[in-house]
């Protein structure tokens, strides 16, 4: 028995567990749902609700179809560099839907449960755009079950109201080097703290040099300096070139 329930867990089939907010991470019926909606305590899933505001839903609307996906880019963008301090991003992705639950939404796959832990704690404090965020676990594992196939292939009959997601993708290219950039600096992080723990480890088992500081002192002197910032005739003759 308990074989088959862990098996049905938050499937269709699961009368106690709601499969929308297991497999979505949100539901149109809310706190009001029939079924269960549980909460993750760890999860590698953020989830910021109704954070992207689609500039076609405004009244005042009138952005050509490139202004649009610029539009997004930029968004998509900056949340991504602001989502990446926690620590390295999976995958993002940005709900397209209209309907309350999903509209906007914004969702972050993480390596690390810890790093999905953290943002939350720190976004439910910050604003965008001058409104306020509300982030949380969510039970989502993957991002292409919780994606309407319909959507994806061709057009959904169930069009911005479907209860599955409906992406909006930003541009390839653009995207590729937000995710390239990170993994560039995720490489240099680690370069960067091998080389600390071996000077570390160095120092410690080193005797402390005292000739070597004199001596590397002394050779950077403070005309050397003022040289450097202010006057270089190198400069101002390369600088020429751009006149
Ligand atoms: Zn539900
Ligand atoms: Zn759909």
């Amino acid at each position: 028995m308990a074989e088959y329930l862990a098996s049905i867990y938050g499937t269709e089939k699961d009368k106690v567990n709601c499969s929308f907010y297991f497999k979505i991470g949100a539901c149109r019926h809310g706190d009001r749902c029939s079924r269960k909606h549980v909460k993750p305590t760890f999860s590698q899933t953020l989830l910021i609700a109704n954070m992207y505001k689609n500039p076609v839903h405004d009244a005042a609307f009138h952005l050509t179809e490139s202004q649009l996906q610029e539009n997004f880019d930029l968004f998509y963008e900056d949340v991504f560099m602001e989502l990446a301090k926690f620590g390295e991003v999976e995958d993002m992705v940005v709900c397209d839907n209209v309907g309350d639950h999903l509209v906007g939404n914004v969702y972050c796959q993480y390596r690390l449960e810890e790093s999905a832990g953290n943002a939350v704690e720190s976004l439910n404090n910050r604003f965008y755009a001058g409104r306020p965020l509300y982030a949380e676990l969510s039970p989502v594992t993957d991002f292409r079950e919780a994606c309407c196939r319909q959507h994806e292939i061709a057009e959904c009959n169930r069009g911005g109201f479907c209860n599955f997601m409906h992406l909006k993708h930003p541009t390839r290219t653009m995207r590729r080097e937000l995710y390239e950039g990170q993994r560039m600096d995720i490489r240099e992080k680690r370069k960067e703290e091998t080389r600390r723990d071996e000077d570390e480890r160095r120092a410690k088992h080193e005797p402390y040099n005292d000739d070597y500081k004199k001596v590397k002192h002394e050779s950077y002197n403070e005309d050397d300096y003022r040289r450097d910032r202010h006057g270089s005739s190198d400069r101002r003759e390369v600088k020429k070139e751009y006149h």
